[in-house]
């Protein structure tokens, strides 16, 4: 039988806090398909960035099991996980994390420096993203000096140059307009259908349609519907 990409087998996450405990997510069990296009839904503070996090190695879940491909992620080593973000798994994340100090090509160029490329091998591969995402004119810019949506984008090709062939995408659409959304959308979709990449966006609005293979629903950290 074909293992799947990605399994979840009774994950549970529960957050220690001073004073109480909070269960992110209950025994969930996931098999996820590679070149699969999921949407993670669910209202806000279901769990759905738990789970991404979890998936990308980023925390530990307190009982269960994760894998991708043939690594263990929840008991891989931190190097192990440092070493699959740098090269297999992009992760864009809710908040940007942009370098305030540093040009918005300079936030891009950082994720390509452990590829060892030059210079000129960088700038090819960073010019076709701005141009398709409109922000060619804005690459000397500090991040400070961009709209909301602007900076979202840059994030966003921050995280895509790297060629990612797992895409973890937390409402990457959350902070920009309908338009830009729609275009974040279609860029996740058409890496999706041309390069297999599989991607898992979480998302608390409605995100449906052609590109999306399936819709995972989660309600209080359960799983409701697979
Ligand atoms: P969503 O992404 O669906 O909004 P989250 O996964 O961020 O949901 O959160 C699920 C639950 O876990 C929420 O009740 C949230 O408050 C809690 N939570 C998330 N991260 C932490 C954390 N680092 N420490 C404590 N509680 C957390």
């Amino acid at each position: 039988m074909n293992q799947s990409y990605i399994e979840c087998r009774s994950v549970s996450k529960t957050y220690f806090c001073k004073h109480h405990e909070i269960n992110a997510l209950t025994n969930v069990n996931i098999n996820i398909d590679k070149g699969q296009f999921v949407i993670i839904s669910g209202r806000s503070g279901a769990g759905k960035s738990t789970l991404l996090n979890l998936i990308g190695g980023l925390i530990r879940p307190t009982s269960g099991t994760i894998r991708i491909e043939n690594t263990i992620i929840s008991e891989a080593a931190n190097d192990d996980i440092s070493k699959l973000l740098s090269s297999r798994t992009g992760i864009i994340f809710q908040s940007f994390n942009l370098l305030p100090a540093y040009t918005v090509y300079e936030n891009i160029e950082i994720a390509l420096v452990p590829s060892g490329l030059n210079a000129a091998g960088i700038k090819k591969i960073i010019m076709p993203m701005a141009e398709q995402f409109g922000i060619i004119n804005k690459l000397d810019l500090l991040p400070e000096e961009l709209s909301v949506g602007q900076q979202q984008k840059v994030a966003i090709i921050r995280t895509l140059v790297k060629n990612p062939s797992l895409i973890l995408a937390d409402e990457p659409t959350g902070s920009v307009d309908e338009e830009t959304a729609t275009e974040i959308l279609s860029y996740l979709s058409s890496l999706n259908k041309e390069k297999q990449a599989t991607v898992l966006l979480a998302t608390h609005g409605l995100t449906t349609g052609k590109a999306v293979d399936r819709i995972i629903k989660i309600k209080d950290g359960y799983v409701e519907e697979v």
